[in-house]
């Protein structure tokens, strides 16, 4: 879960990690930011990806052999 506070509104939400995920797919392999709306406001907030991948807890398990990538 990632916590999102507006620069401009100071407005706060958090992202479940379901969003986070689908934020990080949807992201170019070298953005270094991910831009977010803010629900009140609408301004868009930048989110460093480091942030984002920060959020998810760690999948990695010897038992969930992942071989796609
Ligand atoms: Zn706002």
């Amino acid at each position: 879960m990632l916590k999102v506070t507006c620069y401009k509104c100071h407005w706060s939400w958090s992202l479940n990690n379901e969003a986070v995920r689908t934020a990080l797919e949807s992201l170019k392999p070298d953005a270094t930011h991910y831009t977010l709306e803010c629900p009140k406001c609408r301004r868009v907030n930048k989110i460093p990806v480091q942030q984002l991948k920060r959020a998810l807890p760690r999948t990695s398990s010897p038992e969930e052999p992942e071989g796609n990538e």
